[in-house]
């Protein structure tokens, strides 16, 4: 998702009470966080309309969501502005998924979400796309043992590569596959993204599949 860049995003986001920035953090900052609640991540939320509903449908868990533009990521921290309730178990991370593992300390996160990753067609980019061999193999050393790992996109190419990604790598098990969700599952089961609804509305089928960290 590429934005015109807002004029001050960048100090906006850095400013916002639940943006998560690197320096402020410290040592131990998601334990004291998460206080003994499951962390669920969410990498390229775009504009958070995902996040922004998972979170008052799962009050039980944390969910963090991660966008690397501060222009995408301020239409999501506007939207969290004008809820009725503010969510106390929803936080915000101006990051790029590469650096992921200087953020996040090993084993402790208990799921994450990948939707409509950006495709990444040509193969000299391969290694850019979210559910690549390498940044499973990162995944696989934040993840806790048997935390869940969940794909959505319309892009038949990028599904592809990712089941035989997933396939490939040895620490995870493909668990569930939907060559068409929106037909498979029941809809409250389902909370859609900004892009999921944008593409079904155009008629595309939505592919989604559930791997399991071993
Ligand atoms: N998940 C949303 C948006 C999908 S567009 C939805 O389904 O509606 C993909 C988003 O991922 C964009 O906002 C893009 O900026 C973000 N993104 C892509 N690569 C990223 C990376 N390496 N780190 C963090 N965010 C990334």
């Amino acid at each position: 998702m590429r934005l015109r860049k807002i004029a001050g995003a960048d100090q906006r986001v850095a400013d916002h009470a639940r943006v998560l920035r690197g320096e402020a953090r410290g040592q131990n900052w998601l334990t004291h966080l998460a206080q003994d609640r499951p962390v669920y991540l969410e990498i390229g939320m775009g504009k958070g309309d995902f996040i922004l509903a998972m979170a008052p449908k799962y009050p039980q868990w944390v969910f963090l969501g991660l966008e690397k533009y501060s222009s995408v990521l301020l239409k999501a921290l506007e939207k969290y502005d004008c809820l009725e309730e503010k969510r106390e178990n929803l936080w915000f991370l101006w990051e790029d998924a590469q650096s992921l593992s200087e953020v996040f300390p090993a084993q402790s996160i208990a799921g994450l979400y990948l939707n409509f990753s950006d495709p990444w067609p040509k193969a000299r980019y391969a290694k850019r796309r979210l559910t690549s061999p390498a940044f499973l193999d990162l995944y696989y050393r934040l993840l806790k043992p048997g935390a869940r790992l969940e794909f959505k996109t319309d892009n038949q190419a990028l599904f592809q590569f990712s089941l035989d990604s997933i396939n490939e790598h040895p620490n995870f098990d493909l668990s569930q596959v939907y060559w068409d969700l929106h037909s498979q599952v029941d809809p409250a089961e389902n909370v859609m993204t900004e892009y999921e609804r944008k593409f079904s509305d155009l008629g595309h089928p939505i592919y989604k599949l559930i791997a399991v960290r071993k």
